[in-house]
């Protein structure tokens, strides 16, 4: 309790001493970036100059380097890599959605729970599920069982 008090009237001092004074640390900063840039001057512009120009021509150089690389890249693609990358696109997608449709099989909708034959409440879904069950289009809800506590996902096709 005297501690906190302690602190509180070290801050308040602090602060008192800040404000006091304010005006003489703003005179001595101005007074020593004034003579700083004055003595400096030359250099300073001169190096601000150069890191300016340097800046930009490593972007420019980055940016004509990204844009012939891509192009490089869409050049060299043929016609057969196309019809390759769209293959195996399609057997992707194909098995994304027997896995979709096995996950609807594996969790059923049922009222009650599995195990106990008990009534289950819906509960609270997380997020990283909700983001899940809209990309791949599926009602998921999340029940917990009354009796045994047992928790489960029921999923739906949208
Ligand atoms: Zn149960």
């Amino acid at each position: 309790m005297s501690k906190t008090r302690k602190s509180r009237s070290r801050k308040v001092k602090n602060n008192f001493t800040y404000s006091k004074y304010k005006f003489e640390f703003l005179i001595f900063f101005l007074i020593f970036f004034g003579l700083f840039l004055l003595l400096e001057d030359f250099e300073l512009k001169k190096f601000i100059r150069e890191s300016f120009i340097y800046i930009i021509s490593t972007f420019k150089h980055l940016i004509f380097y990204f844009y012939r690389s891509t192009l490089n890249f869409f050049l060299k693609i043929e016609f057969s890599d196309i019809i390759g990358l769209i293959l195996l696109f399609i057997a992707f997608f194909l098995i994304l959605i027997r896995w979709r449709n096995e996950l609807i099989n594996k969790n059923p909708s049922f009222e009650f729970c599995l195990v106990c034959k008990g009534k289950s409440q819906r509960i609270r879904r997380k997020l990283y599920i909700k983001i899940f069950g809209f990309f791949f289009r599926l009602k998921i809800r999340k029940y917990q069982c009354k009796d045994c506590n047992l928790r489960s996902y029921k999923l739906t096709s949208l």
